[in-house]
Formats: C-alpha cells, sequence, structure tokens
C-alpha cells in the first residue's frame, strides 16, 4: 500500500523533520522547501545509491562537480535561450498566470473568465548578476540542468584521465526553473538537484547504449525500493521531442497525484558537443547547431584507425533527486493495523536508505548503568561508518518504537537491566517488529549484515 494522499506525506516529512516549507517564517517562498534532519539523510542516502552504481561500480564513467553560474553563452548555444520556454497566458480579471496547457476551453481555470490574455513565452532560467556593477553585460544564469556544464568540460576529462569512447561524466548538483506553477509538494519546485549522466558514444552505437541505459536505470529504481508494478515506460512522441533529442525514454512513477515523469533517457546525438565545440566546420556533426564562433575546444575525439575526428553522441539518464526522494518516501509509506487493533505508520526503506540505522534505546531514562552501555555500543556501531546510529534516552520504549517505525529505523536496540547481568540486549526488527535476544559481541556484525543487505 502507498500513502493515500500528499498531504498526508507531506505532513509526515514535516511532523517528523524530513521537509519543510522554505522561508516558512516569513510567509514561505513557493516552489521552494528545505530538507531537515531525517530530509537530508535520505537524501544524501539517495545520491550515494546513485553514485556508487554509476561511478564506483564502473570503470567507464568519472564524477564531476562543477559552478551552477554559467554564462549566457553556453545556455545560447545549448538552445535554452531560445527555446527553454513555457507559453504563458494570463487571465485579465483575476490576475492569475496558467501555463498555456493548463487552460482548457479558453476558460480561466480559477475564476472561470474567458478574458485572457494570447499566450506568450515565458523564459524559465533565473538571472542574476556577477560582480559589483548591475548592468546588463555582467550577468548569469543560475543553471537549468546540470547537464551543460558537462559538455562544456568534455576536454578537460577526456584529457586528464585515460577513456577511450565510450565513457561517460556523472554529475549530482542544484538546478532551476522558473516553473509557472510549481505544486504536488516537492514534485515540482524551482529549485532542485539532479543526477546527471552523459554518456559519450560512437554515432552507430547510440540506439543500443540508450536501451542499455533505460534497462539499468529502471533496475536501479526498483533496487532503492521502488515497486515495478508503479512505474511505466513511455517513449516520448516525435512531437513533443526537446530539440536536442532524437528519441527520450521517460520512466514513469504513479506519484500521490499521478503518473509523472521520475526519470528521463535522452538520445542526445551529436547535438550539444557539436554545438559547443570549435572548428564546426572541419567536422561532420549530424544535428542541427547553432554556429559557433567564440568556444575554444575541440570537443571530438579522433578514430585510432581511421584518424578522422568525430563528435561523439550523448545518452543522458537524467533523474530528479527530489523527485526521487518522493517516489521513495510515497513507496515506504505504510498504515498497518496491528492485532491488538492499534494502528501504526511505518516508513519501510530500504536498510540503505534510512536516515537513522539504528536507535539504541536505554530502557529507563537516565539510569547511569544503562545509558553508559548505551553509549557504548552506540559508539561502536556508529565506527562501523554505515549511517547514523542515535540514542534515544525517552525512557519510553513503546513511544520510541512509534517514533523509529515513523521515520523508517530499521533496528531499535533495547538495553535493559538483564543486559548489565548476561550481556545481551533485545533487537527488534522495523518491518516484522519480532524481537530477538542478541549477546552485545554480535551486535556490530549483525548490524552490519542488516544494514548492508540490499
Ligand atoms: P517535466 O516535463 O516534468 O517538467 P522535464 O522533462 O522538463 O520534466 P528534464 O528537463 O528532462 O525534465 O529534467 C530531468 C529530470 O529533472 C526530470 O525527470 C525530473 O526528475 C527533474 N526535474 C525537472 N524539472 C523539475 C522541477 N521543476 N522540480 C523537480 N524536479 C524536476
Amino acid at each position: 500500500m502507498t500513502a493515500k494522499t500528499m498531504e498526508e506525506l507531506g505532513a509526515l516529512c514535516k511532523r517528523r523533520g524530513f521537509i519543510f516549507q522554505s522561508n516558512e517564517i516569513y510567509g514561505g517562498l513557493q516552489g521552494l522547501y528545505d530538507y531537515g534532519p531525517l530530509g537530508i539523510e535520505l537524501k544524501n542516502n539517495l545520491k550515494k545509491a546513485w553514485w556508487s552504481a554509476m561511478v564506483y561500480e564502473r570503470d567507464d564513467v568519472e564524477g564531476l562537480d562543477a559552478s551552477i553560474l554559467t554564462s549566457p553563452q553556453v545556455l545560447k548555444q545549448s538552445g535554452h535561450e531560445s527555446t527553454f520556454s513555457d507559453p504563458l497566458i494570463d487571465c485579465k480579471d483575476c490576475q492569475s498566470r496558467w501555463r498555456s496547457d493548463e487552460v482548457s476551453q479558453n476558460a480561466c481555470p480559477s475564476c472561470h473568465s474567458k478574458n485572457l490574455t494570447d499566450p506568450r513565452p515565458f523564459n524559465l532560467m533565473f538571472k542574476t548578476n556577477i560582480g559589483p556593477v548591475e548592468d546588463g553585460g555582467s550577468f548569469a544564469y543560475l543553471r537549468p540542468e546540470t547537464a551543460q556544464q558537462i559538455f562544456i568540460n568534455f576536454k578537460n576529462v577526456l584529457d586528464s584521465t585515460p577513456h577511450h569512447l565510450p565513457f561517460g561524466i556523472a554529475q549530482i548538483g542544484k538546478a532551476f526553473r522558473n516553473e509557472i506553477t510549481p505544486r504536488n509538494f516537492i514534485f515540482r519546485v524551482r529549485e532542485f538537484e539532479q543526477m546527471e549522466l552523459e554518456f559519450f558514444v560512437e554515432k552507430g552505437a547510440d540506439e543500443d547504449w540508450h536501451k542499455i541505459w533505460t534497462d539499468l536505470r529502471v533496475g536501479w529504481w526498483i533496487d532503492q525500493g521502488i515497486n515495478k508494478k508503479n512505474i511505466e515506460i513511455i517513449n516520448v512522441s516525435s512531437d513533443e521531442l526537446a530539440h536536442y533529442s532524437k528519441a527520450t525514454i521517460d520512466i514513469m512513477y504513479k506519484f500521490p497525484h499521478g503518473l509523472e515523469e521520475l526519470e528521463g533517457i535522452a538520445n542526445r546525438t551529436d547535438f550539444d558537443l557539436g554545438s559547443h565545440t570549435k572548428e564546426q566546420q572541419d567536422l561532420k556533426i549530424n544535428a542541427q547547431v547553432l554556429d559557433n564562433k567564440n568556444s575554444n575546444s575541440k570537443l571530438a575525439i579522433q578514430n585510432k584507425d581511421t584518424k578522422e575526428w568525430q563528435v561523439p553522441y550523448v545518452i543522458e539518464p537524467s533523474a530528479g533527486v527530489d523527485r526521487g526522494v518522493l517516489a521513495i518516501l510515497n513507496e515506504a509509506f505504510k498504515k498497518e493495523t496491528l492485532s491488538n487493533g492499534k494502528e501504526r505508520t511505518v516508513l519501510s526503506f530500504k536498510p540503505h536508505l534510512a536516515p537513522i540505522k539504528a536507535a539504541v534505546i536505554p530502557l529507563k531514562r537516565n539510569n547511569e548503568k544503562l545509558v553508559e552501555q548505551a553509549i557504548t555500543l552506540k559508539t561502536s556501531l556508529q565506527k562501523l561508518k554505515l549511517g547514523r546510529v542515535v540514542i534515544e534516552n525517552s525512557g519510553n520504549i513503546g513511544k520510541s518504537y512509534r517514533r523509529h517505525d515513523e521515520i523508517g529505523t530499521p533496528l531499535c536496540i533495547t538495553i535493559d537491566f538483564d543486559t548489565i547481568d548476561d550481556h545481551t540486549a533485545t533487537i527488534r526488527d522495523r518491518d516484522t517488529m519480532e524481537q530477538q535476544r542478541l549477546n552485545l559481541d554480535e551486535i556490530p556484525s549483525y548490524f552490519s549484515k542488516y544494514i548492508g543487505k540490499t
């Protein structure tokens, strides 16, 4: 069973410290959210899992962390300045503003007036000034995707690493879009994070790699705990393809508000490198690119056998971190009725994603011997570096179990008076609620095995 409503999920996230409305004490800023103590752990764990699968577990991908502020020249060549906009319609009566695909039968969705403007393009990129003088010549954009910074670093990475085609560059980082109607909690926001891989391949091998990456990415989401039944793969139709794309596959997920994109996997052809390279006229670029007179870098690779220069094709799996967090929260959220008739809420995250891996609970609050034993165990588990372990010194076991079920802690370990005598403690499993007694010396290896399992 997944979450019933986005409201229910949002309320849990706020109550337990996962996600808060941003700038809330001054009334909030729309389309922006802050990750609280547990949200940051969940988000970091998801990013770590992605980095591990995309970089560490492969020999053909390198990482990058490039700047957010981006030269207008980059986003001109990429086509964002001319195409990265949504058509907008204003209601002249109630002053509300809508994306044209939200307006049906020429009526304002809010007040139903037909007194509307024609659709006008609205650029989604945020601008800011660089340097002390606010003149038009010194502005930069906040990047609307992480991808472009990867393309313009292509030669830097290639020259500093031993790669040949195929190889990839991965990046996780913030992207900014001035969405006209941010909505559905963290699904559509104005400041978000992306996990993007640009995978460079020979022309001709692109379609095979597109399929390989689609399968790998779907498998990865399933490994994070997403139920296969809640995923749909769609081929984006040719009239909806982005200007750079030869083919795009969207991984759609059944969010609480409906089936929507979680990740897109695009075949970007040689558009991006072709657009940013110098000496365009000497290279056989297949995509339609803007002339480039300013780049000082040749973004091409010489074929070792034919000696011919070629501009690689690119396959891009591009996932939203925030949409991933939302999907994982939605999958993990369960309300169960127990045999005693009571209800419990539980977030059954995969252990590697859980914000807190284990809670150590002294049976009696502030009892010196119990607390001391609990701290010793907590310290030994924390030293294993598998994630956060906490002491729960509330003195109320039932309440502690409920709280840790609700925040998705896989294991609770209770230190009681017998522990002092016989050196054993009770371990409770979040999902089965089963309890077992283990010797304190056995607990670190039990914990490692449990948290390490996928
Ligand atoms: P949509 O059609 O939903 O606006 P998109 O096709 O514009 O998404 P891409 O440009 O392909 O999205 O971006 C790649 C990924 O970045 C998306 O699959 C999504 O997970 C994430 N993403 C894009 N826009 C937003 C946003 N406004 N808020 C949160 N995540 C986003």
